[in-house]
């Protein structure tokens, strides 16, 4: 029967869901430059606007000044159609139809964001594959849960050379199942794997990544740190706290 231990916390487990970004790849790699170029291809079609600019970026939850993410806010967590909701309402602050601004959003900004990743935006924090080989040799199913669509992810997988040892993948526009945050996706991806939720670990650099598993009634949250959410904002949730998924290991 696998056991798993993070730190000095150690829970018996035949599954670990990770997240993709933030927790198996660095967030700011990916998604700093990627949405920068998004609110640029959105304003330019507009003549450039440096206000616009400006209320996009702040509405998104990200500051160019530092290239950080707000912790906890739209960029950080919500898949690329919120997102684009995020722009259009903007757009209609600046005297835009309702329609016109989803039109230019969905045009513009969306397709920049899904994008398939580049080798250089993926950026592994850690030694990924060998953390994840060697959880799998120790008899543990391994899934990927994300926010992100199924071609990037996939991709993303691919440069990481993870395709052939992950179990399961769960993204945002997998039709007929559920999204993150909702509990559910947890439930969904353990019975997929026929494995107690009980007997499931979550691993995540998010909030709501951890609050999703609590809530879903996992044996054990792992926060990741330097991700998308501040390390102060993940310890109420997480049982134990780690800078890479190396941490996590067979006991
Ligand atoms: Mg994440």
């Amino acid at each position: 029967m696998p056991k798993l231990k993070a730190l000095n916390i150690s829970v018996n487990a035949d599954l670990v869901v990770f997240d993709k970004d933030g927790t198996l790849i660095d967030f700011h790699t990916l998604w700093g430059p990627r949405v920068e170029r998004a609110i640029d291809a959105t304003c330019a079609s507009l003549g450039w606007n440096q206000s616009l600019t400006n209320k996009l970026t702040t509405a998104l939850g990200y500051d160019p000044q530092t290239a950080q993410v707000v912790s906890q806010g739209p960029l950080a967590t919500a898949p690329i159609s919120e997102l684009e909701i995020v722009v259009a309402t903007i757009l209609f602050q600046h005297q835009m139809s309702w329609e016109h601004a989803k039109y230019l959003a969905s045009e513009h900004f969306g397709p920049v964001m899904s994008a398939l990743p580049q080798p250089t935006e993926i950026n592994p924090l850690g030694h990924v594959h060998t953390a994840i080989a060697r959880l799998k040799s120790s008899g543990v199913q391994v899934a990927i849960a994300t926010s992100d669509d199924r071609a990037p992810t996939e991709a993303a997988l691919r440069e990481l050379n993870l395709t052939q040892t992950v179990d399961l993948i769960l993204c945002a526009d997998d039709p007929g199942t559920p999204s993150k945050p909702d509990p559910s996706v947890l439930h969904y991806i353990s019975q997929q794997l026929a494995v107690g939720i009980d007997r499931t670990v979550m691993v995540g650099d998010t909030v709501s990544d951890l609050e999703m598993a609590r809530q879903a009634g996992v044996a054990l949250t792992v926060g990741i740190t330097g991700g998308a959410d501040k390390t102060a904002e993940l310890e109420s949730c997480a049982d134990a706290l780690l800078s890479s998924v190396i941490g996590l290991v067979p006991a």
